[in-house]
């Protein structure tokens, strides 16, 4: 059963509750969320529900959604990313207005908070290694030992943090640490490192630092810098927040953010991982991080996938506390629900076969009146041009067909869309036994489709006058992976390709209006799914992707085993 997403979205969920609760009892005057991605990648499916949740709540409640870069490791961080970040973002239908922000606009504050901590004994510069730094912090049923290092004098901290600062020792050779807990349960409050050296050029910073924060010592200072009230994440760093809390309770932060966190989203047959993304794109198995059948936004979109679509996703799936994964179903009937009601209809033959129509005279050109969505009648209706040579799909044509095969056979009336009813007479091969061309006679009294002797053929097949069809490369796709959980069971992530997740069909012919029709929109060949030009397109040479298919009520008994 299919939930409508307006009611959905009205529907409040655990965390649009805490958040009318603080305004309800005065906590907060105006609700401030942000959405913070590194930007070491494109933004996938699972950052945009996070977008909508986080753009979403400002929106509802009257506040509003910062767009903040976290970018505190420069060697994964490109200028590309934060570019791309920001399109996808606006593409979704969110607007930061002037509140985009950097974690790397904060360094030289969050390096004051430092010595700060330092000052008060809450922090200290360790000489271990990062192994031993391991092997020190225990396990989770065993406490860890403190640093020999955590009780040198503050003096000394704070001459070697400068000095570290300072560009004075190699990468790895010294750490910040939180001073707090080595035997605490929570492996995060064994004195978690704070800074770290790294001598790498920053996309905005330069080389004007070489050391950098680490994500806990950046993200709940950046929150309370610009007056965060709901820092809303994933679940994985519940475990982060005794930390998150901690540094906020130790330094004079100008606000007290709450961090909240919320299960992050999983769908079958795809991965949501930034550093598997990275492979696929590196290791060229995909054309790039907006190939069709990434789960990026820049995929998603190239595929066709109107933005529309996604955020009614969104709402649809909700917010919860405990992790489950989506059916990527799900995600495909919110955005065919959104291409039936929006998507022009247009003619299309993938796979052509010719149809000559012999009572038809040769040389003359009507031009049919077609519907342009039957679903929406107010879309008007179109001319197309019809005359005696036609291409028809060659799946449409069975030279002895099996019951429930409806379609064109020897002797067979079918109707073409919104043109006349015609009959198979003759069936012509090539040498080689290749069916090439269909002999047919046409009922003028037909017309627009119907019979005024209430003649009522089984099927209604798409076609395209020869005369006008535009050739073109369509290009299948299906789900990137066989299988629903890609990798389980410690099974290769990459041996889950589906290696027939991209089918490129050469020699196609569509309405040579879609010639004209911008990257961007999506249209459907009817009978045959939703389409959108990628941008590979060339003059004269469109180049289509599937974005998905109908449902296909033959294909489904085809696959019950019934006849076909
Ligand atoms: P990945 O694990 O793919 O590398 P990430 O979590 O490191 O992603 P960030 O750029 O840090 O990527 O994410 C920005 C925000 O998006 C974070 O608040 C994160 O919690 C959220 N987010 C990331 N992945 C998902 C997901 N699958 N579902 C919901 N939210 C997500
Ligand atoms: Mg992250």
């Amino acid at each position: 059963m299919s939930i409508e997403p307006s009611t959905l979205s009205e529907r409040g969920d655990f965390i649009r509750e805490i958040v009318a609760a603080d305004l309800r009892d005065g906590r907060h005057q105006t609700i401030v969320t942000r959405f913070p991605p590194e930007p070491n990648g494109y933004l996938h499916i699972g950052h945009a529900k996070s977008i909508c949740l986080n753009f979403g709540i400002a929106r509802e409640f009257g506040g509003r959604c910062h767009l903040r870069f976290d970018d505190t490791n420069p060697i994964k961080e490109e200028q590309e990313y934060i570019d791309s970040i920001q399109a996808d973002v606006r593409w979704l239908g969110f607007d930061w207005g002037e509140h985009l922000y950097f974690a790397s606009d904060y360094f030289e504050q969050l390096y004051d908070w430092a010595v700060y901590l330092i000052g008060a004994g809450k922090a200290y510069v360790d000489d271990l290694s990062a192994d031993e730094i391991r092997e020190y912090r225990g396990a989770l049923t065993q406490p860890g030992r403190n640093s020999p290092w955590r009780d040198r004098p503050i003096g000394q901290s704070l001459d070697l943090f400068e000095r570290m600062r300072k560009g004075e020792f190699p990468d790895g050779t010294r750490v910040l640490r939180a001073r707090i807990d080595m035997s605490a349960p929570n492996i995060n409050l064994r004195d978690p490192v704070l800074y770290r050296i790294l001598h790498a050029a920053h996309p905005r910073t330069g080389d004007k630092w070489c050391v950098y924060p680490m994500y806990d010592f950046a993200h709940g200072q950046s929150d309370a810098i610009e007056g965060i009230t709901h820092s809303i994440c994933t679940l994985e760093f519940e475990v982060h927040r005794p930390l998150y809390d901690w540094l906020l309770e130790n330094l004079p932060v100008p606000s007290r953010p709450r961090q909240i966190e919320f299960a992050r989203l999983n769908i079958t047959y795809t991965v949501l991982s930034k550093r598997v993304l990275l492979r696929l794109v590196n290791e060229s198995y995909v054309r790039g991080w907006d190939d069709p059948r990434m789960p990026t936004i820049a995929g998603l979109r190239r595929r066709g996938f109107p933005a529309e679509g996604i955020r009614d996703f969104a709402a649809t799936i909700g917010v919860a506390k405990s992790d489950s994964v989506v059916e990527v179903g799900q995600l495909e009937h919110a955005v065919r629900n959104v291409l039936n009601r929006i998507a022009p209809r247009r003619f299309a033959v993938l796979a052509p076969l010719k149809v000559v129509i012999e009572n038809y005279p040769e040389g003359q050109v009507e031009e049919m009146d077609v519907l342009n969505n039957p679903e929406d009648p107010s879309a008007g209706t179109r001319k197309v041009p019809f005359m005696r040579e036609l291409w028809i799909e060659r799946e449409d044509f069975m030279e002895s067909p099996p019951a429930k095969f409806y379609r064109l056979a020897p002797g067979r009336e079918v109707r073409l869309r919104s043109a006349y009813f015609i009959t198979c007479r003759e069936v012509v091969k090539d040498a080689a036994g290749e069916i090439v061309e269909l002999r047919c006679t046409y009922d003028p009294a037909t017309r627009g489709g119907d019979s005024p002797d209430g003649r009522r053929p089984k099927a209604t097949l798409h076609w395209i006058s020869a005369g006008h069809a535009m050739p073109a490369e369509v290009r299948l796709y299906d789900h990137l992976f066989s299988c629903p959980d890609p990798g389980a069971d410690d099974r290769d992530l990459f041996a889950d390709l589906n290696p027939d997740s991209e089918k490129v069909l050469l020699g196609c012919l569509v309405d040579p209006t879609l010639a004209a029709l911008p990257v961007g929109e999506t249209v459907q060949f009817e009978r045959l799914g939703y389409f959108t030009p990628d941008s590979d397109s060339t003059t004269g040479r469109p180049v289509f992707n599937r974005t998905l298919t109908l449902k296909d009520t033959w294909a489904k008994l085809q696959a019950q085993g019934k006849q076909g």
